[in-house]
């Protein structure tokens, strides 16, 4: 269906779980976050009956993601579950490739159609700093174990950090022109405690690229689901991709809403507002209803993110967050007015 700004919206990213089992700086502090009770978190089988409605309200495609969707156990099932719904064309996941070597052969039987993976260096010491403890070889495994099932699409994702080497960013670039897959850049993003930290623009990484590998050509046409620009340097066989939230928003071709692990439908990753599916569905709701209240949601989705005020003036906004009530103190945007900011960091929104 259209939002209240004509855009398509065919994509929805299901967060599974806020657990996970890794730390990484910028998304999760050392010491976790309170985990969500068990029976707070929606069954596979609310999660599929969701997934079924959002379906017949024009999503096609569903991205599984987390905290990090492989701790959830029995994942592959809840894959075949969403698989086999009419109208879900696509179902993918986000991990961090810790337990998908052990993981990849039910996936994948499972219909699994493509899999990311965050890995952010290739360097073991700064993998484990950045992760807080985790082990490089273990996401390398899962890599290796993908990239063994030619039929799935294999992306790395790379959130590029202001005090990393250029160098390291460089070598895992070059995986793309060896291997088959993709390498994306995601820009940092101000939520949660990525707010703490500064990010490098996809322009910069490019260029430097572009002195290391020689001049790409745009690709054109669409890959994946999303915002990613991508470019083709020369004699690789993958595609290097740029998710530039912060730099050049694009906002104005947005075509996607979260579902929580609590079972919140949320249309943009900045406001802390959405619909709460889960009270609805624990309360008896027909599928009507739900309906009802997705489509609700997906129409008023907002304008635009307001990433660049965030990261401009970081004291302030980090300041009016911790407020109570949470509100975007001080900022006057009628795009933003009344709205509330979200808080939560992206580990419990589901990245
Ligand atoms: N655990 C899985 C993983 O790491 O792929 C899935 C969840 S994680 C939240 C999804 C993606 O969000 C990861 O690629 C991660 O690097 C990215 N991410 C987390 N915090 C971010 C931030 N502040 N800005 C940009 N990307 C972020
Ligand atoms: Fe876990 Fe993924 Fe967040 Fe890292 S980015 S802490 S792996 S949820």
């Amino acid at each position: 269906m259209r939002d209240q700004f004509g855009r398509s919206i065919g994509y929805m990213r299901v967060s599974v779980t806020d657990r996970c089992n890794l730390r990484c700086v910028y998304c999760m502090p050392a010491e976790g976050v309170p985990c969500v009770s068990h029976s707070d978190i929606l069954t596979f089988d609310e999660i599929t009956r969701i997934c079924r409605i959002a379906s017949s309200v024009g999503i096609s495609r569903i991205k599984l993601t987390g905290g990090e969707p492989l701790v959830r156990r029995g994942l592959p099932d809840l894959l075949r579950m969403i698989k086999e719904i009419s109208g879900i064309e696509q179902v993918t996941l986000t991990t961090n490739g810790i337990l998908l070597r052990d993981r990849i052969k039910e996936l994948a039987a499972n219909g699994l159609d493509g899999v990311n993976i965050s890995i952010d260096t290739l360097n073991p010491e700064r993998y484990a700093d950045i992760t807080r403890g985790g082990n490089l070889k273990e996401a390398l495994a899962g890599l290796e174990a993908a990239l063994s099932y030619p039929e799935l699409t294999v992306r790395i994702n790379c959130v590029p950090m202001e005090d990393v080497p250029m160098e390291e960013y460089i070598r895992l670039a070059a995986l793309a022109k060896e291997r088959n897959l993709d390498v994306r850049f995601i820009e940092m993003m101000p939520i949660g405690l990525g707010r703490k930290f500064v990010g490098v623009s996809g322009d910069e990484v490019c260029e430097r690229l572009a002195e290391a590998f020689g001049m790409p050509a745009e690709c054109t046409g669409r890959f994946g689901n999303g915002p990613a620009v991508y470019a083709h340097f020369p004699g690789f066989k993958g595609k290097i991709g740029f998710i530039d939230a912060v730099s050049h928003q694009f906002c104005d071709t947005c075509n996607r809403v979260r579902l929580t692990s609590e079972g919140v439908l949320k249309p943009c990753l900045q406001y802390g507002t959405g619909a709460d599916l889960r009270k609805l569905l624990r309360s008896g709701a027909d599928d009507e209803a739900i309906r009802h209240e997705m489509s609700r949601t997906i129409y008023e989705k907002p304008a635009c993110h307001h990433f660049s005020a965030c990261t401009s003036n970081a004291e302030q906004i980090t300041d009016s967050f911790s407020d109570a009530g949470q509100t975007a103190a001080g900022q006057t945007d009628a795009g933003i007015s009344g709205q509330t900011f979200e808080t939560m960091d992206m580990s419990q929104i589901g990245g």
